[in-house]
């Protein structure tokens, strides 16, 4: 144990990580199994994994079937190239499953392995597009204050946490953000896109992208005439709508794509993480039939696009059976009711803990909001790291959340795996009050 802290500190730099923490402390917990909504680490302490790990793990941990799917494609066709007119069985076969769940506008996908290649990918799509229709001058992205879009250059520039930009600067330029729904409402946040898209000239805008609910910025659910609100500005401009599933795709939110709470059809959608669950890296976007029609027509010689694993047979065989069991065992439902659950015990501890200032949830995605007068719409101070607190309080009673603390909030968030029992959501919650009535 003490080598592998040794070589961790050394060899590995962690994704996400204060690098100096890491060399001080070491690796505080070294995983080593996983089943079900529950993670055990080395020492055989035993955690619910509270946020599905990184908002992923839909189906739960140690599901033998996917391993045993990975397996048997690999003993078959481990890797093949799909670049150009090569193919392979479990990738079409999975591109038409995800057609069939998409909204019915979107048919055609572009595979990638991960969330922020998926929303680079749709950015250069989207500019692709509009190139060939003669609109080069259509090159920006707008996206939203606390929207969190992935780690590569396009998908940092459309993030819209601060606190993202610093690392490296401002990542690419042609990236302009408005306000959060959230905070600033409906009107608000249609009010700060168009005085936005105005400022910069409408038709340099290529096409606007949003989370359902903004995941990785707290939890932050939008009012729910927010989407409606947005496809009419983004018809009135002509401009791309392009939604986020990265974490609300598959299940999360009660509905196999979030966007499906507000009825709306977006004209291309990203999505990762709950494809595969986190059994293989994979992730993709969707295109509207209208645009892969343009492509179709337009778009000349080689699409200069694709990553080696852009169609992973692997990769896809894993989805299929993780789509399999999300259906077979009504994962969809069951993330709806306990979503329910969850919500139902969140209000009641916010009736009895009186530094509890907001609690939301839709489906499993959640957050509880800690304030330290909520009557005055007061928070607590920075320094005091509230939300940080109850994180640790939490994980010294086994659970695994996370807290984002950003622009002086105190959010704690939940994402737990959607086969979670109605006797476990009783156990998080018990868990949550000790932990915020030990902080405060
Ligand atoms: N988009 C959203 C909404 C996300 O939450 C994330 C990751 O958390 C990403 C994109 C980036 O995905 P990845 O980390 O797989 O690159």
């Amino acid at each position: 144990m003490d080598q592998l802290i040794e070589w961790d500190k050394k060899h590995f730099i962690h994704p996400t990580s204060s690098i100096r923490d890491q060399q001080e402390k070491g690796a505080k917990v070294i995983f080593e199994k996983g089943e079900g909504i529950y993670l055990t680490d080395k020492n055989g302490k035993k955690y619910i994994d509270a946020m599905s790990s990184l908002w992923n793990v839909n189906i739960g941990h140690g599901r033998k079937e996917l391993g045993e799917a990975a397996r048997q494609q690999m003993d078959q066709l481990a890797f093949s190239s799909a670049f150009s007119t090569f193919s392979h069985e479990p990738t079409i076969q999975l591109a038409k499953k995800i057609a069939d769940l998409a909204p019915s506008n979107l048919n055609a996908i572009f595979f990638t392995s991960g969330g922020s290649e998926s929303n680079d990918s749709a950015f250069k799509l989207v500019r692709h597009y509009w190139r060939i229709q003669g609109q080069p001058e259509r090159n920006k992205i707008v996206s939203l204050k606390r929207g969190y879009h992935g780690v590569a250059a396009g998908a940092t520039s459309a993030t819209g946490i601060p606190e993202f930009w610093d690392m490296a600067g401002q990542l690419q330029s042609g990236f302009v953000h408005a306000a959060t729904p959230y905070w600033e409402g409906t009107q608000g946040s249609i009010k700060s896109i168009r005085e936005v898209i105005e400022a910069e000239g409408p038709e340099t805008i290529a096409a606007f992208i949003a989370e359902p609910i903004q995941g990785a910025g707290g939890v932050l659910v939008p009012p729910s005439d927010y989407f409606q609100e947005i496809r009419k500005l983004c018809d009135d401009y002509g401009i791309v709508f392009i939604a986020d599933e990265v974490i609300t795709g598959f299940g999360r939110t009660g509905t196999m794509f979030g966007l499906e709470h507000s009825g709306v059809q977006p004209d291309m959608m990203t999505f990762a993480k709950g494809v595969t669950s986190g059994y293989f890296p994979l992730g993709g976007v969707i295109v509207s039939d209208q645009i892969h029609g343009v492509l179709k027509e337009k778009s000349m010689g080689t699409l200069f696009h694709g990553f080696t694993y852009s169609g992973h047979p692997t990769a896809a065989a894993v989805a299929l059976k993780n789509i399999e069991i999300i259906e077979k065992e009504g994962l969809v439902e069951n993330s709806r009711k306990m979503g329910e659950l969850l919500l139902e015990g969140f209000k009641k501890l916010k009736a009895d803990l009186q530094i509890i200032g907001d609690v939301r949830g839709v489906g499993l995605l959640g957050a509880v909001e800690l304030m330290e007068d909520p009557s005055a719409n007061k928070r607590f101070s920075p320094e005091l790291k509230v939300a940080g607190k109850v994180i640790e309080a939490l994980h010294q009673r086994g659970v695994i959340c996370r807290a984002v603390a950003y622009e002086g909030t105190d959010i704690i968030c939940f994402s737990p795996p959607l086969v979670i029992k109605e006797e476990e959501v009783k156990t998080l919650l018990e868990k949550l009050r000790e932990a915020i009535s030990e902080v405060a």
